[in-house]
């Protein structure tokens, strides 16, 4: 079947950055609803709209069709004190921005008595090269198009 909205499309991807250099291989397909519900960047639902399994393409997007241009009001630096022990480069913390809205935080650098964290996508700011491959193509059951997500094997848990 064609890919369309309400099919639920199985993907192997490989993201790189425009230098060829690999950030993301998935090594098991991902499932996400077609149609706008969210799932996958509307640049790869458009890309995939009326095609089938076995299809294969790269796309390379921009950072504004991609995870977004990077925000510079999102990285701050926060007195250690403020932290709990144990706060490590790497780790995530949750926030809210001034919308109101979640943003998770992730901890860039800890120097000294402050830590630098940055709230953008990792990949925010990046142009990047997606490598696609449909590997399955079917109907989305009532159930997930209710819930806006796939479930079952590699789909939405809960
Ligand atoms: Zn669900």
């Amino acid at each position: 079947m064609n890919i369309d909205k309400d099919t639920a499309v199985s993907l192997r991807f490989k993201v790189a950055d425009l230098d060829g250099k690999l950030i993301e291989d998935s090594k098991t397909p991902m499932v996400y609803l077609h149609g706008g519900y969210g799932n996958t960047l509307p640049k790869i639902e458009e890309a995939l709209a009326g095609k089938t399994t076995g299809y294969q393409t790269t796309l390379e997007l921009q950072p504004q069709d991609a995870f977004g241009l990077r925000d510079e009001s999102l990285v701050q630096t926060i007195p250690k004190k403020q932290f709990p022990p144990g706060i490590k480069v790497g780790g995530q913390l949750e926030g809210r921005g001034e919308d109101g809205k979640s943003i998770v935080f992730n901890v860039m650098k800890i120097k000294g008595d402050t830590v630098l964290l940055d709230g953008n996508h990792p990949l925010a700011g990046k142009a990047l090269r997606f490598t696609l491959a449909v590997t399955d193509v079917r109907a989305a059951s009532a159930e997930e198009i209710a819930h806006r997500h796939v479930h079952g094997e590699h789909g939405h848990h809960h």
